[in-house]
């Protein structure tokens, strides 16, 4: 095992041993050998993480039924439950360095990313959603049925064992998108972890614990997601499953989880547009655009990954890009200079630069980047394509890596027809200094949520989801506690 000089005691003693995962309260070490944590800044293994089986799956299951039927959470006041999410925030607070210590390790982006960004954010959901647990009203109906009194009430109930299956490309932020709004509406929830990245997420689990969640509530069952993500979907006592990852897999999802007409929620893949008109202010767009592809090397679900821009502005943000691209500073995420981090694993990095070859043969120009850094570590060069055609893979498919393509466009109407020609549509942002057209486009562009002038800026009081191949449903806001639970229609007779 090699870890990094400056890691903390408290990181050094969690990673000594082999993580356990969580059923019923107890922690587990399963039958198979642990699975290798790697650190992708050196290839190296950093810690261990012990597997669960699709026997551990029934027994979750089980567990948080029970929970759930006996109402050891649910039926907790919504004032001690609120009480318990914002304790979970404070400990995540607490514990906030070795978090973040976690996921730089096990994800590869820049400390002071994961520390200020994701563990901070982390710990705001577990807030936000505090706040609503006691704000779930049903609302009130007056019933017209002719010559009878009705009194019509609903109310909004949790809807059973919901299974969270996250991806590794933010472990801790989407398990606590998922877990906050899950528990505050009451449910029972089982974490599924990407196997490249438990770490954090069981931690989360065992603070949830520390804050006062019964046992049993909450399950983390690591493991590969063909075994344990597929026994969960096909469980017939989860009810739910709210999935964030491939367009591939949660398609797969649909299909299992269809038989036990599970409610389900798909936040899955994206080929984000960013539309840049050439009355926008160009230095505030080439940043924010360099900004939405290359953060988190381009491994997030709303990367900006197909720039359009009005001819007259093409050449400057082309440069401007390249320029961005060329002076950025990759190194490993504990280093205070980085600014970008590696790929997530080696056989990623093959897959991004497979992508790159094929656009080089289908046409593509390279503006700057297009390699794979030498050296240890999974590293790519952050990298522009200009000359690309819209039918192109490289501007029809999802790369995932820190790889844009750079198109012009005439008018708005063609910049429109670019932007929404694919069949993803998670997200997209417009650049312009013409409030009108920022409107307008903003209204036309087929994606979960558009920003203008900025780019990724995540906000959880407004709900994020996909259009079209990006998934269904919405997390973040209110829609993303109502997404844990049935709404049931309650008629008392008055007269
Ligand atoms: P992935 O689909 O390979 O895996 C996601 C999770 O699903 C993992 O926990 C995995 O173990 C599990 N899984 C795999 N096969 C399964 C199966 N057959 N049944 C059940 N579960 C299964 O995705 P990934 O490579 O981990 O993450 C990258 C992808 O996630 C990208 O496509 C990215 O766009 C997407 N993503 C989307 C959002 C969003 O909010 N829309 C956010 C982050 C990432």
């Amino acid at each position: 095992m090699s870890l990094p000089a400056s890691l903390t005691e408290a990181t050094r003693a969690f990673l000594a041993s082999p993580r356990p995962y969580l059923i019923g309260g107890a922690w587990l070490e399963g039958q198979s050998a642990p699975t290798a944590g790697i650190d992708p800044a050196t290839g190296e293994t950093f810690g261990e993480a012990h597997g669960a089986s699709g026997a551990d799956v029934d027994r979750a299951v089980a567990a948080a039924s029970a929970a759930f039927e006996d109402k050891r959470w649910r039926g907790k006041t919504p004032a001690e439950r609120q009480r318990i999410l914002l304790r979970i925030a404070d400990l995540i607070e607490r514990d906030g360095p070795m978090l973040a210590e976690l996921e730089t390790l096990n994800g590869g982006k820049p400390f002071g990313a994961a520390l200020h960004g994701e563990v901070a954010a982390a710990a705001e959901t577990f807030r936000y959603y505090a706040g609503w647990v006691t704000k779930i009203d049903g609302g009130t109906f007056d019933p017209s049925v002719p010559g009878q009194s009705f009194l019509g009430y609903g109310r909004r109930e949790p809807v059973g064992v919901a299974a969270l299956i996250t991806p590794w490309n933010g472990p801790l932020v989407m398990a606590a998108w998922k877990l906050a709004p899950a528990i505050a509406a009451g449910c029972s929830a089982i974490l599924k972890p990407s196997e490249l990245t438990p770490f954090t997420t069981l931690h989360l689990a065992a603070l949830a614990l520390e804050a006062g969640v019964p046992e049993g509530v909450i399950a983390v069952l690591p493991g590969p997601g063909r075994q344990i993500g597929a026994a969960l979907a096909h469980h017939p006592r989860v009810a739910k499953i709210s999935f964030t990852g491939s367009t591939a897999v949660g398609r797969q999802l649909m299909a299992e989880a269809s038989g036990g007409l599970k409610r389900l929620s798909l936040e899955l893949g994206g080929k984000s547009p960013v539309l840049i008109f050439a009355d926008a202010d160009l230095d505030a767009a080439v940043a924010g655009a360099a900004d939405a592809i290359f953060g988190n090397a381009g491994q997030v679900c709303v990367a900006g990954s197909r720039v359009y821009v009005e001819r007259a502005a093409y050449d400057a943000v082309v440069t401007g890009l390249a320029d961005r691209a060329r002076a950025l500073r990759l190194g490993p995420g504990f280093h205070p200079e980085t600014e970008m981090g590696p790929l997530i694993s080696a056989a990623h990095r093959a897959n991004v630069h497979g992508f790159v070859e094929r656009a080089l043969a289908d046409g593509a120009e390279i503006a700057t980047g297009g390699t794979m850094r030498e050296g240890p570590g999974f590293f790519y060069e952050p990298t522009v394509l200009t000359g690309t055609a819209q039918q192109c893979e490289i501007v029809q498919q999802e790369v995932f890596g820190p790889v844009v393509t750079v198109m012009p466009f005439e008018d708005e109407a063609e910049a429109l027809a670019l932007a929404n020609g694919s069949d993803y549509g998670l997200a997209a942002s417009v650049w312009t200094g013409h409030v009108g057209r920022a409107h307008r486009v903003a209204a036309d562009i087929r994606a979960g949520i558009v920003w203008v002038n900025s780019h990724g800026i995540p906000e959880l009081a407004m709900p994020i989801g996909g259009m079209k191949q990006s998934g269904q449903g919405r997390e973040h806001g209110f829609a993303g506690l109502e997404a844990f639970t049935e709404f049931k229609s309650v008629m008392v007779r008055t007269d």
